[in-house]
């Protein structure tokens, strides 16, 4: 809707616009020069003149007064769109959404756009060369094919694509297809042409569907769900992996892609699973969409454009995604729904879960969130009947559930991590050419050096935490501020040359594989053994090739793969998830183990998962290992239920942090005693406290808790100390930040 304009009403036209600066207000402009007023449409990219700079904002509104005297005023220098690219009622979301999450509205909006549109690029799709197979062209015969058996699959692919298929898409799904394209090329066979991705016909869709048929739960999954299409509505598939949920998302979407709308597909890590992508490549021959941050700038900005004009049928993304406007958006799924990448944990700190959701609504559209751990606020949301809850109990096909056990490992001598007991059954695994996953949450060598003459530990200068010891690279690196330093040899305090490391890190685990079982396969998957672009892939696919025996990893491990010939799942130290001082630290540790688990015995094989610990009578652990993921969640919501913790109640963190330690404390209890007054038996403000790790890169940091069993009264009182913080922070040199529902207490 364009505002109107017609000359005559309003005599002075005033632009709000929102900047991308920590903000909480608008800026008025005048119109430009020569302004058209066709193109005020609220929503369209500014550019305006901001102190010496110069910035992009977006067009919000338009008022006939400033508060600011109009001589003083600047124009607007240029309007960048015609139209605005996003919705009203997506823009109206993105409102709502810097309101409740207590964020400059200029920032909400810019993070709604990719980078390169934030900075004022054009927003037109470049155009790119396709091949299509020739009209009047040389036919191949059967003889020829057999002879160019790679040209003979190079040419069956475009031929799959009567629209044409551009060059990227011909080489995710042939390799080195560029020699074979060529020679097609020559032959005649084939022809290039320049153009924008085409729109998707959704009657030439020629799905490849899997020969067996669906459970009976998949097929109710898929009623429910089905039965909302074109309406709102919240469904929580609960399924183990290898359940058969993804395939559910197969059928929804297309069944949405014949409704003519598109399908929004939000994943935790997608450049982690490539197995994900290609599967839904493979299903569907629509042009789709990839949104992910090792993607180039250039790319985001082609997969936002693509869905937003309705050239890509789906979007496969990661967080940020969950803001890319659809031109007929049909069905948005999450996955992992329970995953905490889905909270963005700076700036402006959205769930996108939650965001998905509001979005669905205001659209019209359901919303399927997926896991095989629900978090706890989902189950309560079952609870209170805002969710349906679908479930997929049994393994799809012949696999069954995989079998927990805890091994007692107290009193007992370990080897580098490993009890007697696993490394026989490893063995034994190993044996039967089955392959053993083994998980430890932590990489590099070990997390800490001491010295065994004086007890000196080697700690970040930046930080309290320990260096942890990366050997092959020769040295301390610290993980939460990225520091490092060259390893010592000697002790800097007392200078004894007796340096012992201590604790386990995946590059350690390794070694020792290597020794435990010399003649085994073994492989690492952790951040630093998979930093260059590729090796994930290429591990990935010597593991599918049977070519691994032992996979150890982190919890990039967790993360959706498939590993159909796992049969034996060692979970090292699983204590470690034990003690914590967060509340959420259990829901965690078991998602985690759940998880873990998942990936052993797919595909007809019996999966064992063995749990080390010294604390075989833990609730937590018995609950799961007993009763699964359902008996655990339901103990915790009691516990939840009980100690007024979400989803019983709301929370609010203030995040403080400064070089001076006192700065963030004084902020602080300021806020503190303003917010006295509102005297509410309902909303508690806890603190100040020092966050669990105080100092950090340099910063000395504090939080407040604020608490509410309503989540009216909690923002009531956000509200009050958000507008009197810029204020509270006077004479202080304190970076603070708000987190609504946050999902990690650090
Ligand atoms: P999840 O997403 O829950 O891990 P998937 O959808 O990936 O599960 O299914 C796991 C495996 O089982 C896949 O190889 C899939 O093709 C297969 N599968 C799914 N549904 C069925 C079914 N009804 N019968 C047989 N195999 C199935
Ligand atoms: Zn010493
Ligand atoms: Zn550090």
């Amino acid at each position: 809707m364009a505002l109107d304009l017609a000359p005559g009403r309003i005599s002075i036209v005033i632009l709000n616009v929102a900047l991308p600066v920590p903000i909480f207000r608008t800026f008025d402009y005048l119109p430009p020069e020569n302004f058209n007023t066709g193109q005020l449409d609220p929503g369209v990219r500014v550019v305006v003149p901001f102190g010496r700079q110069t910035k992009v904002g977006v067009l919000v509104g338009v008022s006939s007064d400033s508060s600011v005297e109009l001589s003083l005023l600047k124009r607007v220098k240029d309007v960048l769109d015609q139209r605005s690219l996003i919705s009203e009622v997506d823009l109206q979301i993105l409102h709502w959404a810097s309101e409740y999450y207590h964020h400059p509205l200029g920032e909400v909006l810019a993070s709604a756009f990719p980078v390169l549109l934030r900075k004022g690029k054009a927003a037109v799709l470049a155009s790119e060369p396709f091949f299509r197979v020739s009209k009047g062209g040389k036919k191949i015969t059967d003889q020829d094919m057999k002879k160019t058996p790679k040209q003979a699959v190079v040419l069956n692919t475009i031929r799959a694509h009567p629209e044409g298929i551009n060059r990227k898409r011909l080489k995710e799904l042939v390799k080195n297809c560029e020699r074979p394209v060529r020679e097609l090329i020559q032959k005649g066979c084939i022809e290039v042409f320049d153009e924008i991705e085409p729109r998707p016909s959704v009657e030439k869709l020629a799905l490849s569907s899997p020969e067996f048929s669906l459970n009976k739960a998949q097929k109710t999954a898929i009623e429910g769900v089905a039965k909302s299409l074109g309406k709102f509505g919240v469904y929580l598939l609960e399924g183990v992996t290898g359940s058969g949920k993804t395939e559910v998302y197969l059928r929804l979407i297309e069944k949405t892609l014949r409704r003519g709308e598109q399908a929004m597909v939000l994943l935790p890590e997608i450049s982690l699973t490539p197995q994900t992508e290609a599967r839904f490549r493979e299903r569907f021959p629509v042009p789709i969409a990839i949104f992910h941050s090792a993607l180039t700038e250039t790319d985001r900005l082609h997969a936002w454009l693509q869905v937003q004009q309705g050239r890509a049928s789906i979007l496969l993304g990661t967080r940020s995604a969950v803001f890319a406007p659809m031109e007929k958006p049909g069905l948005i799924i999450l996955d992992e729904e329970h995953d905490t990448s889905f909270k963005q944990q700076e700036g402006f700190r959205f769930s996108a879960r939650d965001f998905a959701i509001l979005r669905a609504k205001k659209l019209s559209i359901p919303v399927l969130l997926g896991s095989a751990t629900p978090s706890l606020e989902s189950l309560r949301n079952v609870q209170l009947k805002r969710y349906h809850l679908l479930s997929l109990p049994e393994r799809a096909g012949q696999a069954s559930h995989p079998k927990l056990k805890i091994l007692d490992i107290r009193n007992q001598q370990l080897t580098e991590g490993f009890s007697s007991q696993l490394v026989q059954e490893i063995e034994k695994a190993i044996g039967r050419k089955e392959q053993v996953l083994l998980f430890l949450n932590r990489r590099g060598y070990a997390p800490t050096l001491i010295c065994h003459s004086c007890g000196w530990v080697a700690k970040c200068k930046n930080c309290d935490s320990n260096m942890v010891i990366h050997l092959k690279a020769q040295q301390l690196r610290c993980h939460h501020c990225g520091h490092s330093v060259k390893v010592v040899s000697q002790c800097p305090h007392c200078a004894t040359a007796d340096l012992r490391s201590l604790g386990l890190g995946t590059e350690r685990v390794e070694g020792a594989l290597n020794v435990l079982f010399p003649s085994a396969r073994t492989v690492r998957i952790d951040r630093d053994s998979t930093r260059r672009k590729g090796t994930l892939e290429s591990i990935l696919d010597r593991i599918g090739n049977d070519e691994i025996d032992i996979i150890l990893g982190t919890q990039m491990l967790a993360k959706g793969h498939h590993f159909p010939n796992v049969t034996l799942v060692g979970i090292l130290d699983t204590d470690s998830g034990l003690f914590s001082t967060d509340f959420r630290a259990p829901e965690r540790l078991a998602q985690l183990i759940v998880q873990v688990a998942g990936r052993a015995g797919r595909e007809g094989k019996k999966g064992t998962v063995i749990l080390q610990s010294r604390q075989p009578d833990h609730p937590i652990l018995r609950s799961l290992v007993f009763g699964g993921y359902k008996e655990f969640s339901s103990n915790a919501l009691k516990e939840r239920r009980s100690a007024r913790l979400p989803p019983f109640s709301y929370q609010a963190l203030l995040r403080a942090e400064a070089r001076i330690e006192k700065h963030p404390i004084q902020f602080l209890e300021r806020v503190v005693l303003s917010s006295k007054h509102l005297k509410s038996n309902e909303t508690l403000v806890l603190g100040p406290v020092p966050a669990p790790m105080t100092r950090r890169a340099d910063h000395y940091r504090y939080q407040l808790l604020i608490q509410s069993a309503k989540r009216e009264s909690l923002h009531e009182v956000l509200d009050l100390i958000v507008t009197s913080l810029s204020e509270l922070q006077k004479g202080n040199r304190v970076r603070w930040s708000l987190d609504v529902d946050p999902v990690d207490l650090y």
